[in-house]
C-alpha cells in the first residue's frame, strides 16, 4: 500500500557545478527593491521605504544548466513580461536569529538567476494593496544557473548584468545592494527559521524591461556561471 493517497510531488532541484548530486529547493525568498536605482524606476523612494520580502513556490525554479536549448514559454495573462537579473543565495545550513558576522557560514553557494515578472499583474496588485503572487509566483518564474558552491565567491562586490537580444539592459555592482547578502540572511532568520534548501533571490538592479517571444536573455554575475534562455511562444 502506498504511503500517499496521490502521487508524491517531486522535490524541485537545480544543478551544482562540478557535482552530479543536485541542490534540493525548499523555499524561494525574494527581496524587493534592494537597489536604490531600481526602487526609483518603480516610482518609489529608497530613502523612505526599506527593501522587503516576497516569495515564490519552490517549483517555480527552472534549472538553466542546459542553457543551449532552454526555452521558457511566455506566460499567460500578461502583456508586460519582465526580466530581473538577481544574485541568488543557496542556504546550506539553517538557523534562527543568525548574526550578520557569521551569516555567510550558512551559505552553500551562489547562482545567477532571473526573477521573471508579470509586471502588469504585479503593479495592479501593488496599487490595490493585494498580494504579488500572480505577478511574481507563477510557473517557471525563477530560472537559475548552476550553483557555485563554496565560500571563495565574494558576494559584497562584482558586476551583475543582463542583455536581451544582444542589447545590454541591466548593469550594476553587488556593492550597490541596500541589504547586502549577510544582512538579508540575518533579517529573514529573525522572522522565520532558514533551512537547508532555501534559496534567496537578492533583488534586481535598475533597467528592468519587457521581453518577447523569440528573444534570447543572457545574464551574469562576475565569478558565477552565466544564465541563458530563450522566450518561447505563449504557454
Ligand atoms: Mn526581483
Amino acid at each position: 500500500m502506498s504511503e500517499f493517497v496521490i502521487e508524491k510531488p517531486v522535490i524541485p532541484s537545480v544543478a551544482v557545478e562540478g557535482e552530479t548530486a543536485r541542490f534540493p529547493v525548499r523555499r524561494i525568498f525574494c527581496v524587493g527593491r534592494n537597489y536604490a536605482a531600481h526602487a526609483r524606476e518603480m516610482g518609489k523612494d529608497p530613502e523612505r521605504e526599506p527593501p522587503f520580502f516576497f516569495t515564490k513556490p519552490a517549483d517555480a525554479v527552472v534549472d538553466a544548466a542546459d542553457s543551449d536549448s532552454l526555452s521558457i514559454p511566455y506566460p499567460p495573462e500578461t502583456e508586460n513580461f519582465h526580466h530581473e537579473i538577481e544574485l541568488t543565495i543557496a542556504i546550506g545550513t539553517g538557523g534562527t536569529n543568525i548574526r550578520q558576522d557569521n551569516a555567510l557560514d550558512h551559505v552553500y553557494g551562489y547562482a545567477t538567476s532571473v526573477d521573471l515578472t508579470r509586471r502588469d499583474l504585479q503593479l495592479a496588485a501593488r496599487d490595490k494593496g493585494r498580494p504579488w503572487d500572480w505577478g511574481k509566483a507563477f510557473d517557471l518564474s525563477a530560472p537559475l544557473a548552476p550553483i557555485r558552491k563554496g565560500t571563495d565567491f565574494d558576494p559584497t562586490s562584482g558586476r551583475i548584468w543582463l542583455e536581451v537580444a544582444g542589447e545590454m539592459r541591466q548593469e550594476a555592482d553587488l556593492s550597490e545592494l541596500i541589504w547586502p547578502v549577510a544582512d538579508v540572511i540575518s533579517i529573514i532568520s529573525q522572522s522565520m527559521t532558514l533551512k537547508p534548501g532555501d534559496l534567496i533571490m537578492t533583488g534586481t538592479p535598475a533597467g528592468v524591461g519587457a521581453i518577447r517571444p523569440g528573444q534570447k536573455v543572457r545574464g551574469g554575475v562576475d565569478g558565477l556561471a552565466d544564465i541563458e534562455f530563450t522566450i518561447g511562444e505563449r504557454a
